[in-house]
């Protein structure tokens, strides 16, 4: 299966970085032997929109509303990402979950408004530390995953899953690929038994992946691709795992 490379720019950006940022990605994409997207703040679509265009970059978004439409301030529906020409969108970061309190049920729930909208949701589960020591890993993933299957059905097979432990985020400290692999292959298994077609779904790694770790993490045969946070926001960091995915 194609490895899909996602970065996430997080809350980072301007109109002059991004410009540049993008023209290093593109001048690169004739090499690339797996899919890249860029999942960028909402007010940054529009140009990013336009700087993709015609190219092999997917453009993606960060968060999308659990609700179609309505008195919802300051959210953003899967139907206006759509609009922007958005292919994926990330549901349920860990970001998400702890600043903004978002519940197993409602990252399902968004999860089913972007696969609605015709976008595929970058669905986000991973363990904090605390829950590591504590030995809950596989439950705590498991417990992520179901909310999701079980709001979303057959859809299942369509959506792309990142394992992300949360102590690996943003810290440098990055799960060894065995680690990342007992954990991808528990999460594979779950999806088995809710869709036959349960081998198509990505499920990429995200934690502090870098040039250095990403060939290793993505040798590994349950990971299908990366998600990356700092790393995407340096052309050739980003560009170095993207060589690595093949
Ligand atoms: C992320 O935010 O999804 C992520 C993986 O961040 P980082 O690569 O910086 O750990």
């Amino acid at each position: 299966m194609k490895k899909l490379i996602a970065g996430n720019w997080k809350m980072n950006g301007s109109l002059q970085a991004n410009a540049a940022l993008m023209y290093a990605l593109l001048l690169d994409a004739s090499d690339w032997a797996c899919d890249v997207a860029v999942c960028v703040p909402p007010t940054y679509l529009s140009q990013v929109q336009g700087l993709v265009h015609g190219s092999r970059l997917d453009l993606g978004a960060q968060d999308v509303s659990e609700h179609e439409a309505g008195a919802f301030t300051g959210e953003v529906s899967a139907g206006m990402l759509k609009d922007f020409g958005v292919r994926y969108c990330i549901v349920g970061h860990s970001e998400r979950r702890h600043y903004h309190q978002e519940s197993d049920a409602t990252v399902a729930l968004k999860a089913q408004r972007a696969l609605a909208a015709g976008i595929t949701p970058i669905v986000c589960v991973g363990e904090t530390l605390a829950q590591r020591e504590a030995g809950l890993t596989e439950e705590v993933v498991k417990r992520q995953l179901a909310a999701v299957v079980h709001t979303n059905g057959h859809c299942i097979s369509e959506i792309v899953l990142a394992y992300e432990p949360v102590w690996a985020i943003g810290t440098g400290k990055t799960a060894s690929p065995q680690e990342a692999q007992q954990v991808h292959h528990v999460l594979r298994t779950q999806l088995q038994a809710a869709s036959q077609h349960a081998d198509r779904v990505r499920i990429l790694y995200g934690g502090s992946m870098n040039a250095s770790n990403a060939a290793a993490l993505l040798a590994q045969p349950d990971i299908d691709g990366g998600l990356i946070g700092g790393a995407a926001l340096k052309a050739p960091d980003f560009l170095s795992i993207v060589a690595a995915a093949r």
